[in-house]
């Protein structure tokens, strides 16, 4: 049976020593700032695959591991996590190069071929960043390419796109193991136990239920109180459907999607987003206000009042509280949207864009582009997925060039003026519908598929639409 990993989160009542813990988050932090710049680099690619011998064993022999003044157990997770995310930077790094090598029209077939095969061979990948001698495999040998150009070009494509280094400005989260807490329930009140920063000394938790866990926890400091999250393996339910149904899926300009059946869900989205675009901007002219005013009074040398400004006008609390009042509610709805698409709709596939290369600067009109904040495009693309793969559905993604520009009925390019698609010979329609249908459509286009270049694309629809 498949499943899909769900965040189970567990909140406590506040803690004691929940100086402790915050301890324990600044050097467990701390861990993994020295990882990411130690071992994010081209210098440390070989040392990732078996980092436990590579970097952790070598830690303990040279006593360099002492340095963190952590028990061995958090350190230990700290590097194990920190290696993780610099394993999933390269993975990211070599699927940009990737792409860029498919769209490169200077490359022949074998070159290509080559640079792919590289890729995937960190030891060789390894010798050419290094300039190092290294010997080809014999199904490399026999391809006829230009090998100090290409070698050059992976070196400069590499420089290109590896991301920034990693690094946690918050120190606000660790993990834990199995062996680093256990419970015990005194007066029918829960309490965890997780290991504290000396050997064998543990910090209490009371928790807000009697669930108990078991495996890998991540510990999430808010103020005085603890976040759990603990990642579940659930399982996938039933097809919704026996009959197999295809819908094409857009990331609607004026609601949350836009399906190819010309139904829309989410319609209030951009609502809830404009309504907090402007409570913020109304609360940060305020701030303004105030931060003026206590100016003045400290120039004036009025201490007391300024102060009081600052504690009852400047406050973070009250600020972060709507914040995330807000933060939950978007969720919620976004939620129960694409829920509302699948048991109304019940598709057995969906065709989506590309979302991740997709550039919502072109499609979004600016205002828009400024409610749509990162966060939120990220959490839509993240429960649509999962949401997805709960239910069974296959999810399809195809190439999203010119699917909003040309029209779904004869193929033309047409005029998109906010919600309207304008054809010169089919007339005007909603521009989200007709995205949805040019979407649908592409699942099954044989010569566009999701890794031609946009170019290419262009060309092909000009091609069909002469003919
Ligand atoms: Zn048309």
């Amino acid at each position: 049976m498949e499943t899909v990993v769900k965040t189970v989160r567990q909140h406590s009542l506040a803690v004691n020593n929940i100086k402790e813990l915050k301890e324990i988050t600044t050097a467990y932090t701390r861990v993994k700032n020295y990882v990411y710049s130690r071992y994010s680099g081209i210098n440390s690619l070989l040392l990732l695959k078996n980092h436990r011998v590579t970097i952790r064993d070598e830690w303990i022999k040279s006593e360099f591991a002492k340095r963190w003044k952590l028990p061995a157990r958090y350190w230990k997770t700290a590097l194990d996590e920190a290696i993780s995310n610099i394993k999933t930077e390269w993975t990211n790094t070599k699927r940009r190069v990737k792409l860029a090598v498919i769209n490169n029209v200077n490359l022949s077939e074998d070159e290509r071929k080559f640079v792919l095969y590289i890729l995937k061979a960190d030891s060789i990948l390894y010798a050419i960043l290094h300039n190092e001698e290294f010997s080809l495999p014999n199904k490399l040998q026999r391809l006829v390419i230009r090998k100090q150009y290409l070698y050059s070009l992976i070196k400069r494509y590499i420089r290109k796109y590896k991301g920034e280094i990693p690094y946690s400005y918050k120190t606000e989260s660790f993990m834990i193991d199995n062996d680093m807490y256990d419970y015990k329930l005194i007066d029918n009140k829960l309490k965890m136990y997780i290991q504290g920063l000396k050997f064998g000394q543990r910090v209490e938790i009371e928790l807000k239920d009697k669930n108990t866990h078991k495996g890998n926890l991540r510990i999430l400091i808010k103020g005085n109180f603890i976040e759990i999250h603990k990642a579940k393996y659930i399982k996938v339910k039933e097809k919704l459907n026996v009959q197999a149904k295809t819908i094409g899926l857009d990331k609607g300009y004026r609601c949350l999607l836009a399906t190819s059946e010309n139904k829309f869900y989410g319609e209030r989205l951009n609502d809830f987003l404009s309504k907090e675009t402007e409570r913020l901007n109304r609360i940060n002219a305020e701030r303004n206000k105030f931060w003026a005013l206590m100016k003045k009074y400290e120039k004036e040398g009025n201490i007391k009042r300024a102060e009081n400004i600052k504690k009852f006008n400047l406050g973070r609390i009250k600020y972060n509280r709507n914040k995330s009042k807000f933060d939950t509610q978007v969720k919620s709805y976004i939620n129960r949207e694409i829920n509302r698409f699948i048991t109304e709709d019940k598709p057995t596939e969906v065709v989506l864009e590309d979302l991740g290369f997709v550039s919502w600067n072109n499609k979004f009109p600016s205002n828009i582009k400024r409610k749509l904040s990162r966060w939120i495009k990220g959490y839509i693309k993240e429960r649509l997925s999962y949401k997805c793969n709960l239910n069974n559905i296959e999810q399809c993604i195809v190439n999203a060039a010119y699917t909003s520009r040309v029209c779904h009925k004869c193929g033309s390019f047409g005029v998109r003026d906010n919600e309207v698609f304008t054809c010169t010979h089919c007339g005007r329609m909603d521009a989200d519908y007709n995205a949805s249908k040019n979407i649908e459509m592409r699942k099954y286009d044989r010569s566009i598929c999701l890794y031609t270049p946009y170019r290419k694309v262009k060309e092909i629809l000009e091609k069909r639409c002469s003919a």
